[in-house]
């Protein structure tokens, strides 16, 4: 098998796949249905993956139902990313014990195996790379992330969009094209239940090279591209994109950031679900034996806290200039940050908002009011 070969598997197939990672050593990260959403878990075979359960999704609601028919992989992301396992929510950096007045320093170590994770979409792929800007690339990286971030990825490329997916208007989804180690796509018609394998690296080539397979037909592949081209226009959000960061930074003064300040929170559920927000703090407690633990801990720029500045208090002390810091780092400056968008449509942050906040609504009135503001700039100006 060479990379870009397509071939296709059954279920047993995908079983003997699962089985084969975790004979290499792999943690076998997968979807898994738990508390009434699809999360991220441990799976060791198929039996695992949620099997007929079927999402929907809208502003501040999401509902998941379990229907008679064997698709495994008939749904959109749950409210858990990969992130929680590749930057936990809470890890302890070091502990430290005194004793008689003696400080011994003992730093953690993740001893986690190397993971592969199976059933990832590809807007997930893309919040990792995201992430990785921050975690990976920068001058201290951090080896929690390196360590569980390598690994293999078995990417589901997406059939059925939730009623918050936006991914196509991002270039991240609903096709996949690079950075996994093999691609799967879902066939569930006449011709059988059945996936389509394509190949992305040479560990997928050879991990492939054990499994019972056989190669795949004009007929797969036209059904594989038909899918695909159906979920990018069923997609139930749209996001335009054009001059986007200009947009946003010549609007930090809209009378829509007051409108969604009105709405808003500041409860942070969209940044905890956000896969690509990075922002951390770290907490020292002691007990009374003398042990200290320094824990980081993720933060969201919706606390007070986040902002603040030694002498002079939050920066942020509105609900508006969160939000719109938020916003804005998302869509504007994460590009001159990282060259690259900081969102990647996975609408997360919409269905779980409990008002039902829609960033690709916000963007839009933004837009809509773009020449008023300016007028009124103009104006004012003259
Ligand atoms: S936008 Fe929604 S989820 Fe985010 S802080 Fe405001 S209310 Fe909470
Ligand atoms: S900003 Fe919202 S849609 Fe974009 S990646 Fe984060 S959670 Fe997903």
């Amino acid at each position: 098998m060479l990379i870009g070969d397509a071939v296709v598997i059954d279920r047993d197939g995908l079983d003997q796949l699962i089985s084969s990672l975790a004979g290499r050593g792999y943690r076998v990260l997968g979807p898994v249905v738990r508390d009434g959403a699809i999360s991220v878990g441990e799976v060791h075979g198929i039996a695992d993956l949620p099997k007929g359960w079927h999402d929907t999704q809208a502003p501040g609601r999401y509902r998941l139902e379990q229907g008679d028919d064997p698709a495994l992989f008939s749904w959109a992301v749950g409210q858990h990313s990969i992130k929680g396992d590749v930057f936990p929510s809470r890890l302890v950096v070091w502990r430290a014990n005194v004793t008689d007045g003696t400080v011994e320093l003992e730093e953690t170590r993740d001893d986690t195996p190397p993971t592969a994770l199976v059933g990832a979409r590809p807007c997930e792929l893309a919040a990792l790379d995201v992430l990785g800007h921050v975690l990976s690339d920068a001058p201290g990286p951090d080896p929690v992330y390196r360590r569980r971030r390598a690994g293999f990825v078995v990417v589901v490329e997406c059939a059925t969009p939730s009623g918050t997916c936006f991914c196509a208007s991002m270039g991240t989804g609903p096709a996949s094209e690079e950075g996994f180690d093999l691609a799967l796509s879902e066939l569930l018609d006449g011709d059988g239940h059945r996936f389509v394998v394509r190949v992305g690296s040479d560990k997928g080539a050879e991990v492939l090279d054990g499994l019972p397979s056989r190669a795949a037909t004009d007929s797969d592949l036209a059904a594989r591209t038909a899918l695909v081209e159906h979920a990018a226009s069923n997609m139930g959000r749209h996001l335009d994109t054009n001059d986007l960061p200009a947009l946003l930074a010549r609007n930090l003064e809209h009378p829509r950031w007051d409108d969604v300040a009105e709405r808003c929170l500041a409860c942070g559920n969209c940044t905890l679900v956000c896969p690509t927000c990075f922002c951390a703090t770290v907490e020292d407690t002691t007990d009374i034996d003398g042990a200290v633990v320094r824990q980081r801990l993720w933060a969201s720029c919706f606390d007070l806290a986040h902002s603040f500045m030694s002498g002079g208090g939050p920066v942020r002390s509105s609900a508006k200039s969160r939000y719109r810091q938020w916003m804005t780092h998302k869509l504007s400056t994460w590009w001159d940050q990282f060259d690259a968008s900081g969102c990647v449509g996975c609408g997360r942050c919409i269905t779980w908002c409990p008002v039902g906040i829609d960033i690709t609504e916000e963007a839009a009135a933004i837009r809509a009011g773009d020449g008023n503001v300016r007028s009124e700039a103009q104006r004012v100006g003259a």
